[in-house]
């Protein structure tokens, strides 16, 4: 499991859902940054965006679309980046 280097603490989701750089959370607990390794968290991500944005253009327009495509795809994308990086496939930097 990923932890912060600084105070142990598990990375929690808020600290994924709370970033605005995929490659850089904030540990919620001792607020230190935790980097996460560009090679495995790129990959994530393109992965991740491969999935989602043609999903979100396939739907683009239909009726309710920011709350019944883009919410629930985006809230998705970051729950799947998060259990990468719990569960070390997306590593962080120590
Ligand atoms: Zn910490």
């Amino acid at each position: 499991m990923s932890k912060c280097s600084q105070c142990d603490a598990a990375i929690s989701f808020m600290s994924v859902l709370n970033t605005v750089n995929p490659f850089k959370v904030k540990c919620s607990n001792c607020k230190e940054a935790i980097h996460i390794d560009k090679k495995s968290g790129g990959i994530a991500v393109f992965i991740i965006l491969a999935i989602i944005v043609p999903l979100l253009i396939i739907f683009y327009g239909s009726s309710g679309y920011w709350l019944k495509v883009m919410l629930p795809v985006v809230a998705a994308a970051e729950v799947g980046y998060f259990l990468l990086i719990k569960k070390g496939i997306v590593k962080t930097k120590q």
